[in-house]
C-alpha cells in the first residue's frame, strides 16, 4: 500500500496541473488529479459542436475556443515543447496573417497541440488516476491529511499535499481558510475576461486567403480560421471561425446575454471583413478568467529561509503541504502556467510535505 505521506492531490487538469502531476508522479509521488470539467486541458480546450446543415444532415465541428496556440521562450520550455513535438503531440503553425491586420504580437509561429488542444494535458496525465466532472468546493486539513470536498461530500482524503492549479481568483476560494495572505494576493492579481465567438460559415474567396487576423480596432482582438490550424480537418466550402473579443469589450459585456454578444461579434466580424457571411452555426463562450492582466513578479533576490515559498513562480507551504501554481505566478499564458507548475513540482519533490526543512527561494 502507498504510504499516505506520498499521496498528492492535484486540483485542476489544465496544462499547469497536468505538467505538475506528471513531474511529481515521475519523481515517485502517488498523484491523483481532479477537475470540474468533463475533460482535461482547461483553457487549452477544444469545443465539439453539432449542427444541422441545409441538407438536413448532422455535422460535427471543433473549435479551439481557449488559447489558439502558444509561444516558447525559455530554454527549458523549448526543450519540453520540442520533445512533445517529437512525440507527435504538437505542431508548429506559421499562419498566413491577413494583410489588413494590426502588427501581430508574435507572428513567427505558434505551437499548436494536435489534433486538438487538450492533447498535451491528456498525454501528460495518461496513466494517472483522474477524476473529471468533479468540482472541489473546499479543502479541509485533519490529522490524517488533506480532504477534498464537493457537493457536501468527500471527494478524496488522506493526501499529504494538495496542488491547486487554476486561475488565481479561483484558487483564492480554496486556499483562503488555510492561507489567507495567499488568497488576498491571488484576488489582487488582475485576470482579464474573454468572450469568444465560434462559428461555421460558407467560405468566400476573400476569407480563404488568410488564417489569422488582428483587427486594428473595434471589439474583435483576433480572428482565427480554426480549420487552417495543423491537424484540423478542413471541410470543403466551409470556414470554421474562432473570434476573440478584446478584454476591454469582454469586460464591458461580461454579464450581457449570450445572444446579444453573439450578434455583436458576428456584426463586428462582418464590418471588419467588409462583407457578410452565410452562417450555418454560431455560439459564444465567456471566459471569466481568460488571461493574465498583471502577473505576480518573479523573485529578484533570495529571501530569508522559509518553509513557505511565495516568490519564485509558485506558492508552496511545506509545513502543511499546500501549493498553488498558476499562469499569473509563472508569468502569463501557457508558458507561464508550465513554468509555475515546474517550480511547484520541484519544491514538492525537493522539500516533501510535512518536512520542516527551510527552503531558499
Ligand atoms: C480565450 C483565451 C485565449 C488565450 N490565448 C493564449 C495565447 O494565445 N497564448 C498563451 O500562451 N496563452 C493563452 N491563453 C491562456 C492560457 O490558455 C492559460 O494561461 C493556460 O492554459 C493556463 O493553464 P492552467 O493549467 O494554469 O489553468 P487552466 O487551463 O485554467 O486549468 C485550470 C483547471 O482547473 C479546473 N478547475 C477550476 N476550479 C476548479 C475546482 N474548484 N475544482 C476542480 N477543478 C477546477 C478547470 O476546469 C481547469 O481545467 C488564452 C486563454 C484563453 C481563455
Amino acid at each position: 500500500m502507498t504510504p499516505a505521506r506520498t499521496r498528492v492531490a492535484v486540483v485542476g487538469a489544465g496544462i499547469g496541473g497536468a505538467a505538475c502531476a506528471r513531474w511529481m508522479a515521475d519523481a515517485g509521488l502517488a498523484v491523483e488529479v481532479f477537475d470540474k470539467s468533463r475533460g482535461v486541458g482547461g483553457r487549452m480546450s477544444t469545443r465539439r459542436a453539432t449542427w444541422i446543415a441545409t441538407d438536413g444532415t448532422e455535422r460535427l465541428s471543433h473549435f479551439d475556443h481557449g488559447a489558439t496556440g502558444f509561444t516558447a521562450h525559455a530554454p527549458e520550455f523549448i526543450r519540453f515543447v520540442e520533445q512533445a513535438a517529437g512525440d507527435g503531440l504538437l505542431s508548429r503553425w506559421a499562419p498566413r496573417v491577413a494583410p489588413n491586420s494590426d502588427a501581430p504580437p508574435d507572428a513567427s509561429g505558434l505551437w499548436v497541440p494536435t489534433p486538438d488542444m487538450p492533447t498535451l494535458s491528456r498525454a501528460l496525465l495518461a496513466d494517472l488516476p483522474l477524476h473529471t466532472g468533479c468540482t472541489v468546493e473546499a479543502l479541509r486539513r485533519t490529522n490524517a491529511g488533506w480532504t477534498l470536498e464537493g457537493r457536501g461530500s468527500t471527494i478524496g482524503e488522506a493526501f499529504a499535499a494538495v496542488v491547486v492549479a487554476m486561475p488565481l481568483p479561483q484558487a483564492a476560494v480554496l486556499v483562503r481558510p488555510h492561507q489567507a495572505e495567499w488568497a488576498q494576493r491571488a484576488e489582487a492579481v488582475g485576470m482579464l475576461p474573454g468572450w469568444v465567438l465560434m462559428g461555421v460559415s460558407d467560405e468566400s474567396a476573400a476569407t480563404s486567403e488568410w488564417d489569422l487576423a488582428w483587427p486594428v480596432s473595434g471589439p474583435v482582438a483576433s480572428v482565427v480560421r480554426n480549420d487552417a490550424k495543423p491537424g484540423r480537418e478542413p471541410v470543403r466550402g466551409l470556414a470554421h471561425w474562432v473570434v476573440h473579443a478584446t478584454p476591454e469589450w469582454s469586460q464591458t459585456h461580461l454579464e450581457s446575454p449570450a445572444a446579444e454578444v453573439q450578434a455583436a461579434l458576428q456584426g463586428a466580424l462582418t464590418a471588419w471583413l467588409g462583407h457578410s457571411l452565410a452562417w450555418h452555426h454560431a455560439v459564444v463562450h465567456r471566459w471569466r478568467y481568460a488571461s493574465v492582466h498583471a502577473s505576480v513578479p518573479r523573485p529578484a533576490h533570495a529571501g530569508a529561509p522559509s518553509a513557505v515559498v511565495t516568490k519564485d513562480g509558485c506558492w508552496w507551504d511545506s509545513r502543511t503541504g499546500l501549493g498553488v501554481s498558476a499562469d499569473a505566478l509563472g508569468g502569463a499564458g501557457v508558458e507561464g502556467a508550465w513554468y509555475s507548475a515546474r517550480a511547484l513540482a520541484d519544491h514538492i519533490t525537493d522539500q516533501p510535505p510535512g518536512s520542516q526543512t527551510p527552503c531558499y527561494a
